[in-house]
Formats: C-alpha cells, structure tokens, sequence
C-alpha cells in the first residue's frame, strides 16, 4: 500500500509518499508560497537531484494536484497512476479532547476539527484546507488525521488542569494539552525496541528539541505529563518562543509598553527564546557557533536554553519517581552534542554518566550515550512523525477493508 502524508499549513504543505511493505518514504517534497505568485514545489526521491518548479499556486487544491502531478511525472514521478495512492494521513495540531487517537475522515471528524479552530486558530485551518483538497483530487481515497494532542490525553487531570477557576476548563475547554505527541509516541517505541523491553515497564522522559521544544514524562507507556500546554508557548524555552513565564508579565508588559494583546501575543511567540537572549538567530547551530567564538549573549541563550531541559528532566524523574532513560530527539537533541552534553553533566545526582566518546558519534541511528553503569540510560533517537502517521493511516484503513479486497 502507498500512503501520501501530508502536513499542511497556511502556505505551505510539505508531503511524503510511503510504501508501507519496506516503510520508506519513496517521494518526498513540500509546496511553499501557496496563495502569492512565484509558489515553488520542491520534489525529491532518493539519489536524484532535487527538482524545483516554479509557477502560480493559488489554493491548496491546486497545490495538491501539482504534487499528484509530480508524482506521476514521467521522469520525476515515482508512481505509474495516481490510482496507486491508496490513502491519505493528515498531521493535525489540535484535537482538543475529542481525539485520543488517530481516525478516518469523516464528516463528523472535520466538523469537530472544525470545532477545534479556537484552540489552533493558525494551524487546524489550514489542515482542514489539506484535507478538503485532497477530497477535491482523490474524491475516493480514504484519508485519515493523527493528532498532535492525542498522544497526551492520557494525562491525569493533576497533570493537565491550570490552577485557575473550574468554570474556565468547564466552559472552554482551558487545560494543558501537550503537542509534539507523534513524535513522543513514535521516539517511546523506538527506545522500548532498542532498549530490549517492553514500553508498559518503562519510564521514559522525552525530549523533542527542535524549532519547537517539549519534554514529555511518559510512564508506562503513557504520557503523564509534558512541558507544552493549551498552546505549544508554554514550557521550554525554544527558538522564537519564551516558553514557561509569570502571567503577570503579559499585563505588565501591555502597560509599559503601550502594546495590544496581539502585538505581546506575537512577541511571546515569535520574538523570544534564543533569538530574544542573544540577538542574533533562533538556530541553535549559529548560537553554538557565535558561543564558541566568544559571544557572551549566545553563551547566555544557550545556558539558558539547557538549563531549563534539565529542570524539566529532574521535575518528570519526581513526577514518575524514576526514570530508566531519557532521550533526546528532534533537530537540536539528535544533532547537538554540546547540548546534549551540558543537559547532562549536571544529573550526576540521578547516577546520569554520559560517555564523552559515544555522545559525539554522529548517526540516524537509535544510540546510548551514557556508561555501561549509568543508572539512567541517555539515549539519541532519531523522530520519525511521517512515518507513524503514515503507519497510522495504515493501520486504519486495513480494519476497515478488512474482509474486503485486499490491498
Ligand atoms: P521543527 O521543530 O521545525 O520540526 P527540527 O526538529 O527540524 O524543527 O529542528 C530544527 C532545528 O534543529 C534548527 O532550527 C536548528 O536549530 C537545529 N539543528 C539542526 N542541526 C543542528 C546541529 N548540527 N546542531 C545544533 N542544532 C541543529
């Protein structure tokens, strides 16, 4: 079976088509500038060049149709018919409480999404644009959505409900949700696989550390507790976002500054973390680099940046009275060792012993970076998101045609 995931967003949409026997991604590419002239789709297969096409995407159903179309390309293409997609996985940002799992597309799961456009207002309105414009190519394919949030619904309401008035979760659902939960999922079994045991006796803290960032206590199996909240703001310091803050400096701020609640929205959002400490980039490489060449600011944003990652490990190993391992995932956990380095040098407390030698190889491979007789495991493993929502899908609209003509 082909599976195309698709994650959309206002203007842009980036695709990966899986053949699910050998679980590779055979294509893969994104559309950007969607809605503004001058769109560009940049597709990719394995060992050839990138091909790069400029020209006037207007909406997202034509946005897909050029991917089909690149898709089935004569000498680009990878499929003969577009009759060889056999469905279609959404990544979808929020899905509130109403999702604990990934499903089919059906009218009642896009109203609901739909629903759920005051929680994402950036983001699930801009999947809901991926989803009708497949509907519109490949009116007959079945589509399913995986949810960042679904993974999280696990969390106990010690873990998710803000110290606020009820009546606030009651009447508008104003809770912490927790996102990164694909990745999350995906990195737990991967370590369960590498590390031999099964995932139900394992207590895992996670660490996505990316452009986004989230440390997710899993216990079990489940997620217990994670650093993102109702929105992805909340918890790490990442790099244009502030991460965990006293409330009171939003209205603190709108009264010095003079500044509305969008413009200090925008600034939490877009104009902190890294970037806001060193004034310089929001790429950890570049503050890696700028640090080694002896910038104080970068210095600063960086210590900063790992020594919240490290309170948030030490809280989860109090929150699950334990852990077996931690793992660092995502652009900056599986890249950097420097970080992943000063994370780690003070753990000592928790019998933490990192292995300078392993901490530096370089590999897409699930590693260990701690001793042979470290008490809790640091491990490396590489996010695959695509790759289980594609399995998802699968999974999905396998049960579904079970008993019916094979694929
Ligand atoms: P997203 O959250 O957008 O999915 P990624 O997980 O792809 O982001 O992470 C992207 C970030 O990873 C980049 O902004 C960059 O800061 C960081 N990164 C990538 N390679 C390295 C590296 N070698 N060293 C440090 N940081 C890196």
């Amino acid at each position: 079976m082909n599976i195309l995931v698709i994650n959309a967003g206002s203007s842009s949409l980036k695709y990966q088509l899986y053949n699910m026997s050998t679980e590779t991604a055979i294509a893969k590419g994104r559309v950007e500038r969607i809605g503004m002239d001058s769109s560009i789709l940049t597709h990719e297969v394995d060992h050839q060049p990138e091909v790069r096409e400029v020209s006037e995407i207007l909406d997202h159903t034509t946005a897909i149709k050029k991917v089909l179309d690149m898709l089935t390309h004569r000498k680009f293409g990878v499929l003969r018919n577009i009759a060889d997609i056999q469905a279609v996985g959404h990544r979808v940002v929020h899905g509130g409480e109403s999702f604990s799992e990934s499903v089919l597309v059906d009218a009642n799961v896009k109203l609901e999404i739909r629903r759920l456009f005051d929680l994402a207002p950036l983001h699930n309105p801009a999947h809901m644009m991926g989803i009708t414009a497949v509907e519109d190519n490949l009116p007959e394919v079945p589509q399913a959505v995986v949810f960042d949030t679904a993974f999280h619904q696990t969390m106990p309401p010690s873990s998710y409900l803000y110290a606020i008035p009820t009546v606030l979760y009651r009447k508008h659902k104003i809770r912490r949700y927790g996102f990164h939960g694909t990745s999350h999922d995906y990195v737990s079994q991967r370590t369960a696989e590498f590390l031999g045991k099964p995932l139900s006796q394992l207590k895992l803290i996670t660490c996505h550390i990316g452009n986004g960032a989230s440390c997710t206590a899993i216990l079990h199996g489940k997620s217990y507790d994670t650093s993102m909240g109702m929105t992805p703001l909340e918890g790490l310091m990442m790099g244009t976002r502030s991460g965990d803050l006293d409330p009171a400096v939003v209205p603190h701020t709108i009264n010095k500054e003079d500044l509305t609640l969008n413009e200090v929205s925008s600034m939490l959002n877009k104009h902190s973390g890294l970037i806001a400490i060193s004034g310089l980039s929001s790429d950890m490489r570049e503050i890696v680099e700028a640090m080694n060449e002896g910038n104080e600011s970068a210095k600063l944003a960086f210590d900063m940046y790992a020594y919240r990652i490290r309170k948030y490990i030490g809280a989860y190993i109090a929150a699950m009275d334990g852990a077996d391992a931690i793992v660092f995932t995502a652009g900056v956990g599986e890249n950097s060792d420097v970080l992943r380095k000063t994370v780690c040098e003070r753990l000592t407390f928790f019998g933490v012993k990192l292995d300078e030698e392993r901490n530096s190889v370089r590999s897409s491979e699930p590693r260990t970076i701690t001793t042979d007789d470290s008490a809790v495991a640091v491990l490396v493993v590489p996010t695959n998101e695509e790759l289980l929502i594609a399995r998802d899908t699968y999974r999905l609209v396998k049960n579904k045609t079970a008993g019916q003509a094979s694929f």
